[in-house]
């Protein structure tokens, strides 16, 4: 039970990795606030099922990538709990297409969502954070903001944005106690990358030293480490969940 009574927030929540974060968190002791967009039903019954299991969640809706909603729901989340130690940032989109056939929107909607929800939620948190003088967050990098795929300029750009803002606001938040990491998934199965391992499993397969896509657990279980007491003195890092992943 490293997280015994820590109260985090988790973004994106609902499903894949952000569900397999949850759960995780709550079976170390964790109250856990569970943000969700268009999937509210999934939201519920994850928290009912954390419930049953003797931990505390609650399901709170919020798109992110607006800047008053992200504000209500990282406060709706300190009232539900009175306090806030966690932050993960997990909500995120993909909206692949080769540059030429890129549109505005596909653009736009992945740096709202990806880069400008994370800062939404980050400023927020940080208010709470501060007045503690501690706290712990942890944004959902990707291995496409280092090594990035073709069709990605939008995602990769977010993703390199979250390396970068989370090693800036690491810098800012520790004289106050709140530690900033990343975690950089590579391949995970879940709904977001299902299409990509439809079109081109086995050359992916191939370049993942460990022969296997990572499951949202294998996330789950670095975000945990960051978020537990064992990972006081680490900030500013970025760690690749990846399976050995090459360029
Ligand atoms: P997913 O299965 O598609 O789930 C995405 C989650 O984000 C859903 O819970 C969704 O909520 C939520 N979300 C999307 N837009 C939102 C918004 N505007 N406001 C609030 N929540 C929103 O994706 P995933 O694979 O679990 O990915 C989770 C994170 O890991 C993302 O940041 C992603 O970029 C990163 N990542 C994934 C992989 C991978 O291979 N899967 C690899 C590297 C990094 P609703 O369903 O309720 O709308």
């Amino acid at each position: 039970m490293r997280l015994a009574s820590q109260a985090v927030l988790v973004t994106g929540a609902s499903r894949g990795i952000g569900r397999a974060i949850a759960l995780r968190l709550a079976a170390e002791g964790a109250r856990v606030a569970l943000n969700y967009h268009a999937h509210g039903a999934a939201a519920e019954a994850l928290a009912e099922e954390i419930r049953a299991a003797g931990g505390e969640a609650v399901a709170l809706a919020a798109d992110v990538a607006d800047p008053a909603a992200a504000q209500a729901l990282v406060e709706a989340a300190h009232a539900r709990f009175g306090r806030l130690d966690g932050l993960v940032n997990n909500a995120g989109i993909v909206r692949d297409n080769l540059l030429l056939g890129m549109e505005l929107a596909e653009w736009n909607e992945v740096l709202a969502t990806n880069l400008s929800g994370m800062f939404h939620c980050c400023q927020a948190a940080a208010k709470f954070m501060v007045r503690q003088r501690s706290g712990r967050i942890v944004n959902l990098s990707s291995a496409s903001g280092e090594r990035p795929n073709r069709g990605q300029v939008n995602y990769a750009a977010a993703k390199g944005g979250v390396n970068a803002l989370t090693r800036a606001l690491a810098q800012e938040l520790a004289p106050r106690n709140i530690t900033v990491n990343a975690v950089a998934p590579g391949m995970i199965a879940t709904d977001m990358s299902a299409r990509v391992r439809e079109m081109a499993g086995e050359q992916i397969l191939a370049a993942i030293a460990l022969r296997r896509y990572g499951t949202p657990e294998d996330v789950a279980a670095a975000v945990a480490f960051l978020l537990s007491p064992d990972a006081a003195y680490i900030t500013g890092q970025i760690l690749n969940v990846d399976g050995g992943l090459r360029a």
